[in-house]
């Protein structure tokens, strides 16, 4: 699918719940999301017809997010069937691996390429303080266990806060001494996120640099579906990446657009733009009705977010990340 600025569209990702086991404080409110009536969440056979008609017009990757996807029990089948339509070449998924441990095993044999999982700390407490709950070690153990399998490719995702007890050169080790590639994701003033500065991609550069040695770009084929880039450093099995969607803005090459739990398409992180598919799904809609309005989203995508430029606009997104499945 090409869109009205000339850009190809080949990447959704799909939040398959709003509901968490973490409440990490940037993310969700310490008393969660308010919770909508499980009948308004899509269910399984709709994810699989919305995946198998955007096949049809051209997605060919598929991310499968929250809320945190592992709580929706069957997504070990959900991989496999999205993995089995025609026209899908990639398959992965987004979590916090606190339920990993139990279901990697399932996931990898349903085909599942890749898996990158969400790890801001080391550190029991800063874990605590960050996520709002004492799993750090679930978590870890998840990491552990998607490392034994090794054609799904592992990635840690760590959002920099800048705040005390969260060792940014610990995570970025991770790749020293394991076949991953570790990603400092720039903080985005979405929902909770408004309320934290983060910290910038120059400073972690100088931190790494200072404890590690010089960093060089990496330069070899693309190591994902995203637009991060990627860094070298001496000794290190896996890439350090950056994905700073805020300061280095990247949206004249955006692929992506995103369904939310509750089925609606939306085309820009940053706006409400976009369309309500359940509705058509469930008034008994065409798959040619669905193509029709997926193209008519597609057509009004934004051009870009506009964080650094405006103030809140009334067509900003309200939504917290979870909502939206970041
Ligand atoms: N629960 C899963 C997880 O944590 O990986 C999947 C959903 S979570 C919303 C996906 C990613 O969004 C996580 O890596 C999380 O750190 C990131 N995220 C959430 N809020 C963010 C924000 N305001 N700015 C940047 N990244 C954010
Ligand atoms: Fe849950 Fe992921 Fe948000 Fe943390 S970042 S609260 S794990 S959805």
């Amino acid at each position: 699918m090409i869109d009205r600025c000339g850009r190809t569209i080949d990447y959704l990702r799909i939040s398959v719940t709003d509901r968490c086991n973490l409440r990490c404080i940037y993310c969700m409110p310490e008393d969660g999301v308010k919770l909508v009536d499980r009948s308004l969440i899509l269910r399984e056979e709709e994810i699989i017809r919305i995946c198998r008609v955007m096949a049809e017009l051209g997605i060919t990757k598929i991310k499968l997010t929250g809320g945190e996807p592992l709580i929706h029990v069957r997504m070990p089948e959900l991989t496999a069937q999205i993995k089995r339509l025609p026209g899908i070449r990639k398959v992965t998924l987004t979590t916090n691996g606190v339920l990993l441990k139990e279901q990697m095993k399932d996931l990898a044999e349903a085909g599942l390429d890749a898996v990158n999982i969400s790890l801001d700390t080391l550190d029991r407490e800063c874990f605590r303080k960050i996520a709002r709950r004492d799993l750090l070690d679930q978590s870890l153990e998840g990491i552990q266990e998607a490392l034994r399998y090794p054609q799904v490719s592992v990635k840690i995702n760590c959002v920099p806060l800048g705040i005390q007890g969260q060792d940014i050169c610990q995570i970025a080790e991770l790749a020293r001494k394991y076949p991953v590639h570790v990603r400092f994701i720039e903080m985005m003033p979405i929902g909770c996120g408004t309320e934290f500065k983060g910290m910038a991609e120059t400073e972690l550069v100088a931190l790494l640099e200072k404890k590690f040695g010089p960093l060089s770009i990496y330069q070899g084929k693309p190591l994902g579906n995203g637009p991060s880039r990627y860094y070298e450093a001496e000794g290190f099995v896996g890439k350090l990446g950056f994905i700073s969607a805020v300061s280095h803005k990247f949206c004249g090459e955006c692929n992506r657009i995103r369904l939310t739990s509750q089925g609606f398409l939306k085309t820009c992180l940053q706006y409400t733009a976009g369309r309500d598919l359940r509705e058509i799904l469930r008034n008994g809609g065409s798959d040619e009705d669905l193509k029709k309005v997926i193209r008519q989203a597609l057509n009004e995508k934004p051009d870009g977010h506009h964080f650094m430029e405006k103030a809140q606009e009334d067509d900003t997104e309200k939504l917290c990340m979870s909502q939206i499945g970041g």
